[in-house]
């Protein structure tokens, strides 16, 4: 059995303060794999005391000393890539096909900030004024499970282009890829303190991150709930936030697309991470008199989803993290059947032979209402809602009637009126037939699915406050 009973603070592997014990649990059969040591108020203070002090420093670093500790970051993650993603799959069941891709992008932040650093103007002259970008302060980076080790390293590489240093409280349920990021970093070799660990609960060390008047901003991915109670505690020392929030995004299939290519795209798409995904396509929108072939498409694709063991490579859909979000998942599906919905595939209960895990079937509802809580509340599993609409205008309308904006995606034949839609739905990253990632523009969300925006200058914007220096 494992156990992660060391913190990482200014440079050093430490004894946290905290003792109280999280187990860890492999999702896929539910068999203790682990233990961490959670740390709490005491450590999560020292570890921010240590990034006040290494700010000094790093915030008067030159633009080529941040580019080559990027790099010394970027080989060491390279080095523990194959560590990360075996922990990956034992520690939150991420299937094989899901973190291979993740773990590519996690090692790209890197790479991405360097690029956006050697162009980024942190000096600018506005009428006879000089406009200085200066890093904005100790950064409380707080991550979920579902996307731990891209969430921090994209985070984490902005921070230090910006000169900011930081503390990270990943989710105490991604434990052991934590570890091997610290040892990670840890070999990087960057000064003591610019980068500090505090594995803990969210109510003990992300509320000292969040209220401790040394930490001058929060970068936050995870859950609205706990995005709306963060930015309440933080406005009390007036820190700057980043929130990654919630999402519940639509897949707009207007009626000149290619359904051969759009549908498998849209079913493989929402079932990404096992439906465990913020930018997860799970209200498919489909033209009313297409509404029989896209179902019929639809079940026919779904039924050759390999829903399975995480490690095995052809497993699209693996356990749940735990126990709780599966439950989680299976109250929404029958709350579907109660609101009526018509069950096209999937369904309650566990899949044949996948009992001792956190299993749930890949599940499509169609004839879904966009009132219907199924088709406006966050799941994260996989569960899609096909929902009809009569015109493009509906189409739009239903797209935006979510308390949601974080991602959206538009499949037609002809790109000027896909581009048209797109311009028109309230969200923060809309792609265009298809899946795309590009690094370098902004992400983040429109309402509920966030504040502020990440990746690329946006995101580096985010950790500068802009002073002017007037004559
Ligand atoms: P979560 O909100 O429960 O937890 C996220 C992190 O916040 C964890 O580290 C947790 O310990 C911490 N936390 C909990 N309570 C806290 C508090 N009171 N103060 C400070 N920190 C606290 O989310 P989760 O279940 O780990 O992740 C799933 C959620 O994350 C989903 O809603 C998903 O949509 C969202 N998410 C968003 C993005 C994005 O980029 N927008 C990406 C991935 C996941």
């Amino acid at each position: 059995m494992k156990k992660v009973n060391k913190i990482y603070i200014n440079g050093e592997f430490v004894t946290p303060n905290g003792t109280e014990i999280f187990n860890l649990i492999n999702p896929a059969n539910n068999i203790k794999i682990g233990e961490v040591t959670l740390a709490d108020e005491i450590d999560t203070r020292k570890a921010i005391a240590a990034a006040k002090q290494a700010f000094k420093t790093l915030s008067k670093t030159t633009v080529s000393e941040r580019i080559q500790y990027l790099e010394q970051l970027k080989n060491a993650v390279l080095k523990r890539e194959q560590d990360l993603t075996n922990i990956m799959i034992e520690e939150y069941g991420g299937t094989h096909q899901f973190v291979t891709l993740s773990n590519k992008h996690t090692v790209s932040w890197f790479d991405s900030m360097k690029e956006v650093l050697q162009n980024f103007e942190f000096e600018k002259n506005i009428n006879s004024s000089i406009v200085i970008l200066q890093p904005v302060g100790v950064v409380g980076i707080i991550t979920p499970w579902n996307a731990s080790n891209s969430s921090i390293c994209s985070k984490v590489a902005a921070a230090i282009s910006a000169g900011c240093t930081v503390v990270i409280k990943p989710s105490e349920m991604s434990s052991l890829q934590t570890q091997v990021l610290m040892e990670a970093f840890h070999e990087a070799g960057l000064p003591n303190g610019v980068i500090n660990f505090v594995t803990g609960l969210g109510n003990v060390v992300g509320t000292e991150l969040t209220n401790n008047p040394d930490v001058a901003k929060i970068s936050f991915t995870g859950s609205t709930a706990v995005g709306k109670l963060i930015a309440k505690n933080a406005v009390e020392t007036m820190k700057r936030v980043t929130l990654e929030l919630g999402g519940k995004s639509p897949n707009v299939i207007l009626d000149d697309a290619d359904l051969e290519k759009a549908i498998p795209t849209a079913i493989y798409g929402a079932f990404m991470n096992s439906g465990q995904a913020c930018i997860a396509p799970t209200r498919l929108l489909v033209p009313e008199h297409k509404l029989e072939e896209v179902n019929a498409m639809a079940k026919s694709i779904a039924e050759k989803i390999v829903v399975g063991l995480p490690g095995n490579e052809d497993t699209n859909i693996g356990p749940m993290v735990s126990v709780k979000q599966f439950e989680r998942v299976q109250s929404y599906i029958k709350l579907g059947l109660e609101e009526g919905a018509t069950l096209l595939i999937g369904g309650e209960g566990k899949p044949k032979g996948l009992e001792a895990g956190n299993f749930v079937k890949a599940t499509i509802f169609t004839n879904v209402k966009n009132n219907m809580r199924i088709a406006q509340e966050e799941i994260f599993g996989p569960v899609i809602s096909i929902i009809s609409y009569k015109t493009e205008e509906e189409a739009i309308e239903i797209a935006n009637d979510t308390p949601y904006g974080l991602a959206a995606y538009v499949s037609s034949g002809d790109y000027d009126r896909a581009l048209s839609v797109a311009s028109q739905i309230d969200a923060g990253r809309i792609c265009i037939n298809g899946f795309s990632h590009d690094p370098m523009v902004p992400f983040g969300g429109f309402k509920q699915s966030g504040i502020g925006r990440e990746y690329g200058a946006y995101g580096l914007q985010a950790y500068l406050e802009p002073k002017a220096i007037l004559k």
